[in-house]
């Protein structure tokens, strides 16, 4: 079986313990984890920390930083095939989204390359003619970085670009659901030149390694993506160490489709925005709000793009609907699709596991405009499941759209410019996407409210989000 290690300090180790990762193409066992046990993650933060203080990081430019960055999107993009590869062997994320999507990562780490050295601070022209008045922008100290399985180089990259273009360390902790492709980066990173201990990555548990990760005494920062009742806990947690946090969690995200929408346009956009990523997206459009003038239409060409949607093994290029990663996800699925029949939902496509070895779950549609408080109305599935209302005015779309405890992403499709507007207003969500849905760039930030959380990433803001300023007074 092949094996894997853990990063450290700029040294690899297959650590003190180590636990078996399955594929979730088949459920056996494929891989070795190392899983990083108390010591391993004080090593690491301790690491961090001797790096963060070192005249080698410390005292190295902006530039010279931001070189360093752009040297990893070469690397990373030079690697990109072996990468895609080991993400969709360890998640069963299907081989043509890791490939795409390791091209963004690469423009991520551009994105905060060039960012490096234009964290400015600022000269304040206070009223005292014997001061000199300015504001320092300095890095924050050492961040815990926690990612969960999903897109794990995206969200490790959303964090470490931005952390390590404003001169903080990192210590980074993949998810114990396929982490491979974390080791592998830290491979990769490994050969950028970067002084040692400036990312450390390990692999273990939540319970043991997040949460010493995360209250460590020498921690001044967590990013941490995930769901919320983890993020409760990481804020438990941090109240020992005081350290400042941003939380991405999940989402419920409405997909709203009005009657004079391109219906062509609009079914492309709602069939990517929830079954991409056997939907294991946190912005996934997992709502669908469609007036009732066209939902008969709408849902018909939806069921029958579900039904074509071709299921099949991960590093298929073909594969359009991979497995789940993991079996729990499986279960959850269709415990809350059972319960919402229950509760009055109905069945409009899928639902039924298929008989085949692996974590395979079909694209499925409930229609819920009977059941509007079903539970796969307000919980968040992250599987390929899409929950239907209909409505018939503007203001009650707006009212459905809002009605969730979430706040993440929403969609508006529509070609009345000023309805397009007027929803753009109303809508309580960190994104809205227009006539489009899952558009990303590192230019743009990312985040949402409530119960999705708060911070952003991406955009000039995250980089900031990692410095503090220091306000400096000078009698002249
Ligand atoms: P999770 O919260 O169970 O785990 C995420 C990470 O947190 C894992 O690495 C896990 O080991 C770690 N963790 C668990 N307990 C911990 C603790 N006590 N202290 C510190 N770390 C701990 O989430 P999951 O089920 O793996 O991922 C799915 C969730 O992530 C969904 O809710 C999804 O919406 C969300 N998500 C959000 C975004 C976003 O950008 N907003 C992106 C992707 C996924």
């Amino acid at each position: 079986m092949q094996s894997f290690q853990q990063y450290i300090d700029g040294t690899f180790d297959a650590g003190s313990a180590q636990f078996e990762s399955l594929d979730p193409a088949t459920g056996a066992p494929w891989a070795l984890m190392p899983e990083a046990k108390s010591a391993d993650v004080d090593r690491a933060v301790e690491a961090a920390h001797r790096a963060f203080l070192s005249p080698e990081w410390a005292g190295m430019t902006a530039s010279a930083r931001g070189k360093l960055l752009y040297r990893l999107a070469d690397l990373i993009a030079e690697n990109a095939q072996a990468l895609a590869e080991i993400e969709t062997r360890d998640t069963g994320k299907i081989i043509r989204e890791t490939r795409a999507q390791i091209a963004y990562v690469a423009e991520y780490y551009r994105y905060y390359a060039g960012l490096a050295d234009k964290i400015e601070g600022a000269h304040l022209p206070i009223d005292k003619p014997d001061m000199e008045v300015w504001l320092r922008r300095e890095p924050i100290g050492v961040v815990a970085a926690i990612v969960p399985w999903n897109s794990q180089l995206f969200l490790s990259a959303v964090k470490i670009g931005p952390a390590l273009a404003a001169g903080c360390t990192v210590v980074l902790k993949a998810s114990e659901d396929g982490p491979a492709p974390m080791l592998e980066f830290a491979k990769i990173f490994d050969q950028a030149g970067f002084p040692k201990g400036v990312l450390n990555i390990v692999t273990g548990f939540g319970a043991e390694c997040g949460a010493v990760l995360t209250r460590h005494p020498k921690v001044a920062h967590v990013a941490f993506t995930g769901g919320p009742e983890t993020a409760r806990q990481i804020i438990r947690n941090s109240a020992e160490n005081l350290a400042s946090t941003s939380l991405e969690l999940g989402g419920k995200s409405p997909f709203i489709v009005f009657d004079d929408a391109d219906l062509d346009s609009a079914a492309n956009a709602q069939v990517s925005g929830i079954f991409a990523a056997t939907g294991q997206s946190c912005v996934a459009g997992s709502r669908l709000l469609v007036q009732n003038g066209v939902k008969d239409a709408f849902l018909a060409r939806l069921k029958a793009k579900a039904e074509a949607c071709i299921i099949g093994p991960p590093d298929d290029m073909g594969t359009e609907i991979g497995p789940l990663c993991t079996a729990r996800q499986r279960a959850h699925a269709q415990e809350l699709i059972a319960r919402s029949l229950d509760q009055g939902a109905t069945l409009v496509t899928g639902g039924t596991v298929p008989d085949r070895a692996g974590y395979y779950f079909p694209p499925t549609i409930l229609d819920c405009t009977h059941a509007r408080e079903a539970d796969c109305i307000t919980q968040e599935f992250f599987g390929p499941v899409l929950s239907v209302v209909g409505f018939d005015t503007e203001d009650e779309a707006i009212a459905l759209a809002n009605d969730t405890a979430f706040g993440l992403a929403s969609g508006v499709f529509t070609q009345n410019l000023t309805r397009a507007h007027r929803m753009i207003r109303a809508i309580r969500a960190g994104i809205v996407w227009v006539n489009t849905y899952r558009a990303v760039s590192p230019m743009a930030p990312f985040g949402g409210h409530g119960m999705s959380g708060h911070g952003r990433e991406g955009g000039l803001a995250a980089a900031l989000d990692y410095t503090t300023v220091k306000t400096v007074w000078l009698r002249t």
